[in-house]
């Protein structure tokens, strides 16, 4: 992970650039909200990315998910 997308936290973690801000905006995040974003370093990204609402991809949200789309004015992911 290059250092330019990260904030260290302690001597052992760092935090994605961006996601501390507000409004919350992944470094790493490319694209329109709502209409076309991907992830530019998906096949790396961080080991909480992976563990986040792992069924999204099937349309089955979770809680935090559908709060992080509330923010955008998305619907609630169904399934
Ligand atoms: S999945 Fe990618 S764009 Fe989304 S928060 Fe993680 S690193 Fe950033």
């Amino acid at each position: 992970m290059p250092d330019s997308l990260t904030v260290p936290l302690t001597a052992s973690l760092c935090r994605m650039r961006g996601t501390d801000e507000g409004p919350p905006r992944c470094v790493a995040l490319e694209g329109e909200i709502g209409r076309s974003v991907r992830c530019t370093i998906y096949a790396d990204r961080p080991s909480p990315c992976r563990d986040f609402a792992p069924y999204a991809g099937l349309g089955i949200g979770e809680d935090g998910c559908d709060r992080a789309r509330a923010r955008h004015g998305l619907p609630r992911l169904t399934g």
